[in-house]
């Protein structure tokens, strides 16, 4: 199977069907990726098959928590080099995505491939999650806050949930020690406003990895003190004695 193959069946085992434009703008971003990660450190995985399986399909596992053909807006914190963000808006383009990271040069190149690809409809902020959350602008505006290898749920709550309106969802990818994950981060999700929906499985297309999905649905508005200010969700983690 050639790498476009792998990315096709991939998708479509995941209920996804990629037109040849998405197809060629995967290969555009994964080419951008391998290329700019000569001279920035963006990722450790940059082999062509790993790209499409653990970056590509992994963050297309998305679709097995929510149906994400319908017209939703989504935000990630936390995005790195687009993950997986970048990928949801490729994979889906009826989706409004808003990139977060706090770390610059990661914008760069996420402006680069937006612009390379003629994306519309996303947008990048160089912000740290606790400084964003409290503006207005943003706080309680998104259907989805999707995030993935930023922070375990305790603190990864404070940084996401204030972004969701009621109703809407927290997809936060996840490996295999999920479950001590939610344990522990289950009083911070509840004082957030949030509540466990579902975990769901997310085994990724011709790999052996079996990720989850903590699909955590917010309740009730987060209170106004929360995020509190940046550092401080990782210092001491909400819910979690010390
Ligand atoms: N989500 C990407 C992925 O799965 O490949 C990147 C994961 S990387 C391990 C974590 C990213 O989160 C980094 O790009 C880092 O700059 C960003 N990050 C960590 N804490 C953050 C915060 N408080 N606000 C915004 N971004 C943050």
């Amino acid at each position: 199977m050639d790498q476009r193959e792998l990315l096709v069946n991939g998708a479509r085992e995941l209920d996804i069907e990629l037109s040849e434009r998405q197809v060629e703008q995967f290969m555009m971003y994964k080419a951008l990726l391998q290329e700019w990660n000569e001279k920035m450190n963006l990722t450790a995985i940059t082999e062509d098959i790993e790209v499409i399986t653990k970056h590509f399909l992994d963050c297309m596992t998305v679709n097995n928590a929510l149906d994400m053909n319908e017209k939703r807006t989504v935000i990630d914190i936390g995005t790195g080099a687009g993950f997986p963000g970048l990928v949801m808006k490729i994979a889906f383009p009826n989706l409004k995505v808003t990139l977060v990271d706090a770390l610059k040069k990661r914008l760069v190149f996420l402006e680069e491939v937006i612009s390379k690809l003629e994306l519309t409809d996303i947008e990048c902020i160089h912000s740290r999650a606790e400084d964003l959350g409290k503006n207005k602008s943003y706080r309680e505006g998104f259907d989805i806050c999707a995030s993935r290898a930023v922070a375990n749920l305790a603190v990864l709550s404070e940084y996401t949930l204030p972004f969701v309106k009621v109703d809407g969802y927290l997809i936060a990818l996840k490996g295999q020690k999920l479950d001590e994950e939610l344990e522990q981060g289950k009083k911070a999700i509840k004082i957030l406003g949030g509540q466990l929906d579902e975990v769901v499985d997310a085994k990724v297309p011709f790999t052996e990895l079996n990720h989850k999905i903590a699909k955590i649905k917010k309740v009730k508005p987060t209170a106004s003190k929360y995020p509190r200010k940046a550092g401080e969700p990782t210092k001491a983690p909400l819910g979690v004695e010390k």
